[in-house]
């Protein structure tokens, strides 16, 4: 047996693997084990790999470089993996996808060098001799395109996410005619490339497809983030299997392909659950454009006090919590869990009520409530409870805002207009735990907040949650 088939056969193994680990993430109880086929797989194709570039003979300088990458991004991934908040997941995912666009930009960029550019004349005598030239001219095309679009789509995305850039929509004047014509530019000059493969066309399309994906993340909105993160991590899919093909990689292929799928599929749900367009959204905000700024009158707010909150607790027999962004950035699920237990010891009904896309990434609070140990019975998706708002006592939101803004429902103009809400004003009390009167992610203002039947509990969710503890008989 060959090296070559051996290696063959462990990036068999390596994609099983990966697909095991696609599967077992997708429920509470098997994550743990997804997580580890996936390292497996990853680990059996770096050997492979490696074991290859050896059996090739590549030159020393090259298996220097290899081992320099790998030590190198093996410590800053670990570094950051260990350091990173979970608050701070979305980002770190958005800026590791902008990685595979470049690698994609890079790699498209080294495969013309070596073939049309003429950097390996055996090389491209070959894909002649095998009538596949062509082929390999539309490859480092796509490639670079994809690429070039994923690298600079996820740096606006991080820049959004991690609060570097507003997360408000950049409206140009005629976005949807400037993303038209983009595409329809790189068609010409991948039509123009396949026909005669010159450099320039290259550099053309590279610039191109670099602004069309800084345009098409800057044109979306804060509310629609969490489609755009699985849009661009369907994008680093293609990318990836775009790479494949022009190494020739197998592997590369599959895994691309299955991170492609998958991330379209998410982005589909996640659509599904916003109630937006799919094409709209992946089309850069397409018909979606800015409403006027809002400087309307919404009254007064109510604020109280953590003793009376504790007091309004204990006299209810049914609440619901409604967490969202703040309790992750505030860490109060602790605190949350422990309130929980409490009042259920009490004979109080708590629930809580999980929107699809509260916090910053999908299943945010549900890993933060399994963290503290709440029981998975009582945490319920928003179509499973929306109804029971209506008959419910007491609403907490805790570090919730755009996931429960009315607006959403009842003005047309909103940025998060038609956007599914949690129903918490339909209680008899909601409390509000906030620092401030400041707006959610999407940058709307909240009416709930100005409710007669809302009081708003000022400071950090944390510190508040655990006062109201205190303050319990
Ligand atoms: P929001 O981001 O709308 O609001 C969070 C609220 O928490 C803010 O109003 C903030 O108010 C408050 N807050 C922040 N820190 C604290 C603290 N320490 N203690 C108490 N309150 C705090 O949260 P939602 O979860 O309701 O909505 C999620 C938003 O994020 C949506 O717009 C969604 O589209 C978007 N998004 C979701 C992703 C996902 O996949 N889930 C991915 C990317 C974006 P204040 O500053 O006054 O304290």
């Amino acid at each position: 047996m060959t090296i070559e088939s051996i290696a063959q056969a462990a990036y068999l193994v390596a994609a099983l693997l990966f697909i095991f680990a696609l599967a077992s993430l997708s429920k509470h109880e098997t994550a743990k084990a997804g997580n580890a086929y996936g390292m497996a797989g990853m680990a059996i194709a770096l050997a492979a790999t490696v074991a290859l570039a050896i059996d090739r003979q590549i030159e020393t300088v090259g298996l220097i470089l290899i081992g320099v990458a790998m030590v190198a991004g093996g410590a800053i991934g670990i570094w950051r993996a260990r350091v990173v908040e979970m608050t701070g997941m979305p980002e770190l995912i958005a800026l590791l996808h902008s990685f595979v666009g470049l690698a994609a930009v890079l790699v498209g960029w080294s495969g013309y060098l070596l073939v049309e550019g003429g950097g390996d004349p055996a090389e491209t005598a070959e894909l002649e001799a095998l009538g596949t030239l062509g082929i390999h001219h539309v490859e480092v095309f796509i490639g670079v395109v994809i690429g070039a679009v994923t690298f600079t789509g996820s740096i606006v995305a991080y820049g959004k996410l991690s609060g570097r850039l507003k997360s408000n929509p950049m409206t140009l004047p005629g976005k949807t005619i400037l993303n038209l014509g983009a595409l329809a530019t790189i068609v010409v000059l991948t039509v123009w490339f396949f026909w005669s493969p010159q450099v320039w066309l290259l550099v053309a399309v590279t610039l191109v497809a670099l602004a069309l994906g800084w345009h098409l993340v800057a044109s979306i909105g804060g509310g629609d983030m969490p489609v755009v993160v699985s849009m661009l991590n369907s994008y680093s899919g293609w990318a990836a299997a775009a790479s494949g093909f022009l190494l020739d990689n197998d592997l590369l292929i599959v895994t691309g392909a299955l991170v492609g799928a998958s991330g379209a599929y998410l982005s589909y749900i996640m659509c599904r659950a916003m109630n937006r367009s799919f094409l709209s959204v992946i089309s850069g905000g397409f018909g979606i454009e800015a409403g006027p700024a809002d400087d309307r009158d919404y009254g007064e707010h109510r604020e109280t006090s953590a003793e009376q909150v504790a007091e309004l607790l204990w006299e209810a027999d049914s609440v619901i919590i409604a967490p969202g962004y703040g309790m992750a950035v505030a860490q109060a699920q602790y605190g949350v869990a422990e309130l929980t237990r409490r009042l259920r010891e009490h004979g109080t009904s708590v629930r809580f009520a999980i929107h699809p896309v509260a916090g910053r990434l999908p299943g945010h609070m549900n890993v933060l409530l399994a963290e503290a140990k709440v029981p998975y019975d009582i945490v319920l998706e928003m179509d499973e409870i929306n109804g029971d708002f209506a008959g419910t006592e007491v609403v907490l939101v805790i570090g919730a805002n755009d996931t429960v803004n009315p607006a959403a429902e009842t003005d047309p103009g909103s940025p998060i207009a038609g956007m599914p809400v949690l129903r918490v004003w339909q209680s008899d009390d909601v409390i509000v735990f906030k620092r401030s009167m400041a707006s959610g992610y999407a940058g709307v203002q909240n009416p709930l907040f100005f409710n007669d039947n809302s009081a708003m509990l000022f400071g950090d969710a944390k510190d508040r949650v655990e006062d109201i503890i205190r303050a319990l008989p």
